[in-house]
């Protein structure tokens, strides 16, 4: 059986602001409320269309990993001892 294993981790920590328009806030405002097509407000709105895609994605991640995902030893015994299975192999992805 073919088996993988993914596991995500994200931690960025941005702080970008327009030079010109340092008042232009595209979680606010939006497309609308950037100022005679500046490109530098047009990259902050792309970035943070970019981050609402990468949440999204994340919560699409979280709900269809749940079925899979191993919970946690608790402080009982394992249900199903794993003494039988063969070492796990390295998987290509
Ligand atoms: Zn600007």
């Amino acid at each position: 059986m073919f088996q993988f294993s993914y596991k995500l981790k994200v931690a960025e920590r941005v702080k970008a602001k327009c030079e010109r328009h340092p008042r232009y806030n595209p979680e606010r405002e939006g497309r609308g409320g950037i100022k005679g097509g500046c490109s530098i407000c047009f990259s902050l709105f792309d970035l943070h269309q970019a981050r609402l895609s990468l949440d999204a994605a994340h919560r699409e991640f979280l709900r269809r990993a749940l079925p899979w995902t191993r919970v946690r030893r608790s402080r009982t015994k394992p249900q199903f001892p794993k003494q039988d299975e063969p070492p796990m192999q390295n998987t290509t992805l």
